[in-house]
């Protein structure tokens, strides 16, 4: 299939992109505008338009140009902390520019959208409702969340007025680790995930990790997630792409459905890299909920998906061989 990949260029999309191509021989075209995105991270014989979606008519001409017959949306900002500061910017980058999206999809005439979503659009759930399913009321805390679940709203009313358009929406928890290769990885700037923190002060990059919270009502005191493997999420799309229908959105939580704690995270990552990890305790950082992690059985049950890397050493590992090969990200290369 000819796919088109948005935001092929970040963490999540490159792997898209490469699994697309490596595993299932589809043809690919990325749109990223690299706000966020590294160059080198799009491998394979993937084509890299750098490209604001905004400019749907453009994005428009790509889709017809290469015969494009899927899109996968993976451009978004997705930091709950910057989406409070900025939320413009996120109903802007998140929301409007999906709906600029859809626009050029319609004017091509492509069907078939994967829309990354996230478990943030459930914002604080009740303990009844965890492990998280999709049925969970969705109540988003964060200009983040809504911007995602706005999308969610949108591509439903869309599907509703054309009849043929088939689509996703596939809810992620916290996605971690890397292409078991140390190829592509995880490059933000600024770093503000758990793993990659953590990584980062074992391999002296940086002096300690802070953990925001130790007075939550979990076992050790510190917040629970659940930590999916970019591989196993991206397996999920490709699935979830085969078995795309005209019938039903299909509507998927992507986690291993099982939480770790933070200091669970840093034991993992003192086991991992045999290194010394300097531990700050700090503050809770405001909407951060004690307790994410999914209930995986609705994918497991229509689509036979589930997370092959359930052992968190593992994921762990796959992020410790991108961070020894690239230290200083793809900007060191
Ligand atoms: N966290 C932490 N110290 C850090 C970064 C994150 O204690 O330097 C905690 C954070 O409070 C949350 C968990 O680790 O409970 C996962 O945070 P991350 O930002 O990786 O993902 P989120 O769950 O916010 O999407």
């Amino acid at each position: 299939m000819n796919v088109l990949v948005t935001g092929g260029a970040g963490y999540i999309g490159s792997h898209a992109v490469k699994y697309l191509q490596e595993k299932a021989g589809h043809q690919v075209v990325v749109v990223d505008n690299l706000s966020r995105g590294h160059r080198r991270a799009v491998k394979g014989e993937a084509i890299l338009i750098v490209h604001e979606l905004a400019d749907w008519k453009h994005v428009a001409r790509v889709m017809t140009n290469n015969q494009i017959e899927c899109v996968m949306h993976f451009a978004a900002k997705a930091y709950v902390g910057e989406s409070v500061e900025r939320p413009l910017d996120y109903y802007s980058n998140n929301t409007a520019d999906a709906v600029a999206l859809l626009r050029a999809m319609d004017q091509a005439g492509v069907r078939k959208f994967v829309f990354s979503s996230t478990c943030a659009t459930y914002g604080e759930p009740s303990d009844e409702h965890i492990p998280i399913g999709e049925t969970c009321p969705q109540r988003p805390i964060s200009p983040y969340g809504r911007s995602k679940l706005f999308v969610e709203q949108i591509l439903r009313d869309y599907a509703a007025s054309c009849g043929d358009f088939q689509y996703a929406m596939l809810r992620y928890f916290n996605v971690a680790g890397s292409d078991p290769n140390g190829e592509i990885g995880e490059d933000h700037d600024p770093e503000t995930h758990l793993i990659p923190i953590i990584l980062q002060a074992a391999a002296g990059l940086r002096p300690h990790i802070e953990i925001f919270g130790t007075d939550y009502a979990t076992p050790d005191g510190t917040c629970v997630r659940d930590y999916v493997h970019v591989e196993d999420l991206i397996d999920a799309h490709m699935v979830a792409m085969e078995a795309l229908t005209t019938d039903h959105p299909l509507v998927y939580n992507l986690g291993i459905g099982k939480g770790y704690s933070v200091r669970e995270i840093i034991e993992s990552a003192r086991r991992v890299t045999g290194k010394a990890i300097t531990i700050k305790e700090g503050p809770r950082r405001p909407g951060d909920p004690p307790r994410l992690f999914a209930n995986p059985a609705k994918i497991k049950s229509d689509l036979g998906w589930q997370a092959k890397h359930t052992d968190i050493d593992d994921i762990v590992r796959t992020a410790w061989t991108w961070i020894q090969n690239h230290p200083h990200g793809y900007n060191g290369e």
